[in-house]
């Protein structure tokens, strides 16, 4: 009996020391190969399982914010002097091409780089090699199908409709100051209707908007819930709400619509370059991609062979307009056209 004790306790010491040691080289292993700070501008659960694969397949431990694409930008520009991060992961590519025309991000050239899709590499060259293309998709509008019977509105199919007085305070979007997906939605009606008319169409938009919200996503997870009838945002966004059940309908605008190619940039003055650069190359390979579809987010991928979801909207299957990337990317053209939306429309009555 005693003996049977005696055994029991040296067998579970044995274990705890053995987990024990296990943990301390776990964390030895880490340390030794360092850390990793990354800005992560996709939705949280993709973000989350970047980490973790990460981490996982290197023993870097990585230090993970998420923010919307402007919100990055503008941090990442405030801590030039002294950068917190080391990579920017995802976000729609016009914040990071502003970085890489003011010098906040550095040129890095992936031997990755030939498996991935022309336009992702057009980012890279278009940026002077500062930021590169890891996924591309759609923006266009959905609605809530059991709102839109109840109160009698006609299914709409075109920009024009979000106009109509039976969508008064049922539209949500995002703000473009904090959101990529709303900045792309400004570039977007500006290239397809002209600066002048564009305009003109966002501040009637701006009658039937209820919320202007931080994060591009939120009007999609808002028509799900029922707190809107129509929303804005990105197709792929809200195809994560059809897929869950939610009784939401994806709209590809009739007149066209403009699309993302989400970035990655590698920060100018990072503390940890080296396991930057390898979060890079990693995050550019096949299998590294394919975290995507899993976390629910259906962007089309760059590397190109990783399987495009089928959940995916086709882009073939869009009417996609030729979007200038390096116009609506540029310093000066972001700017202007953001302060002109603050002046112009935000803060118009309704
Ligand atoms: N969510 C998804 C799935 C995206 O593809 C993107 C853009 O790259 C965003 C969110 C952008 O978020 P935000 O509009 O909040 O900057």
């Amino acid at each position: 009996m005693e003996l049977k004790k005696t055994f029991a306790a040296a067998t579970m010491l044995a274990g705890t020391m053995t987990a024990l040691s296990f943990m301390s080289a776990g964390a030895a292993q880490a340390q030794a190969q360092g850390e990793l700070v990354m800005y992560c501008g996709v939705q949280e659960e993709w973000c989350r399982a970047m980490t973790t694969a990460f981490e996982r397949e290197t023993g870097i431990k990585v230090s993970m914010t998420r923010k919307s694409a402007g919100e990055v930008y503008a941090q990442v520009k405030a801590e030039a002097a002294n950068p917190r991060a080391d990579i920017w992961w995802g976000g729609t590519g016009d914040p990071h091409m502003q970085a890489a025309e003011e010098g906040l991000t550095v040129e890095y050239k992936s031997p990755k780089l030939g498996e991935l899709q022309d336009w992702a590499v057009r980012q890279w060259e278009q940026s002077k090699q500062r930021t590169v293309g890891i996924y591309s998709g759609a923006l266009g509008f959905g609605y809530n199908t059991d709102l839109a019977k109840s109160n009698n509105i006609a299914e709409p199919k075109c920009w024009a409709d979000l106009l109509k007085a039976e969508f008064k305070d049922e539209v949500q979007v995002a703000d473009p100051n904090s959101s990529g997906t709303a900045y792309t939605l400004l570039a977007t009606i500006v290239q397809i209707m002209g600066e002048d008319k564009g305009f003109e169409y966002l501040k009637a938009l701006h009658k039937n908007v209820n919320q202007y919200t931080k994060s591009g996503a939120a009007p999609a997870k808002a028509m799900a819930l029922g707190e809107t009838t129509a929303g804005i945002a990105f197709m792929h966004d809200i195809v994560t709400m059809v897929v869950d059940k939610a009784p939401v309908k994806v709209v590809a605008p009739c007149e066209g619509t403009g699309y993302e190619i989400g970035s990655m940039s590698l920060i100018k003055g990072a503390k940890n370059m080296d396991n930057a650069k390898k979060f890079y190359d990693w995050a550019l390979t096949a299998d590294a991609q394919k975290l995507g579809a899993d976390a629910k987010s259906y962007q089309v991928p760059s590397n190109k062979s990783t399987p495009i979801p089928p959940q995916s909207p086709k882009l073939s299957d869009i009417k996609l307009i030729n979007f200038d990337f390096a116009k609506y990317g540029s310093s000066a053209e972001r700017k202007r056209l953001l302060s002109k939306w603050d002046n112009e429309v935000k803060n118009l009555p309704k």
